[in-house]
């Protein structure tokens, strides 16, 4: 019988293994039991080393700069983007437009970095000002 092998054993691995002050870790967990860090979309431990070494290099100019939003798609009632700083598996963001006012299902607000991003897309806004829709404040409101 042949075995088959997902992950053969010359390919490199993705991952570094580093050690953190306890103390770190402590402060860490407890971030992530709270309900910001569940909308934010944290889990684990390593999403927000991630996060954080990936902002400190990128400040400093040694980790690229990409672009953090990308334009997914337009529906007739929402417009999904993806959030390249979400941790993996919580890049996609929906943002709502069934009431008065766009709703970003992330945030759970109607104005955050998301709704934010649409605002400042012309080929997202044009359409949407197009449908009736205006930018007041910061958020998308119903005309
Ligand atoms: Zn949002």
């Amino acid at each position: 019988m042949k075995m088959s092998r997902n992950y053969p054993e010359d390919k490199p691995s993705k991952h570094g293994t580093v050690r953190i002050p306890k103390d770190l870790v402590n402060a860490i967990e407890e971030f992530l039991r709270t309900d910001q860090a569940k909308k934010m979309g944290f889990l684990y431990i390593t999403d927000i080393v991630t996060e954080g070494v990936r902002e400190f290099l990128r400040n400093l100019g040694y980790y690229p700069t990409r672009r953090r939003f990308e334009h997914y798609n337009a529906y007739e009632d929402r417009i999904s983007i993806i959030d390249n700083d979400a941790p993996k598996g919580k890049e996609w963001v929906d943002i709502w437009f069934t009431g008065d006012q766009a709703f970003c299902d992330r945030c759970e607000e109607s104005e955050c970095e998301h709704i934010g991003f649409i605002i400042q897309s012309p080929e997202l806004i044009d359409p949407l000002k197009e449908h009736g829709w205006s930018v007041k404040d910061g958020k998308i409101v119903r005309r």
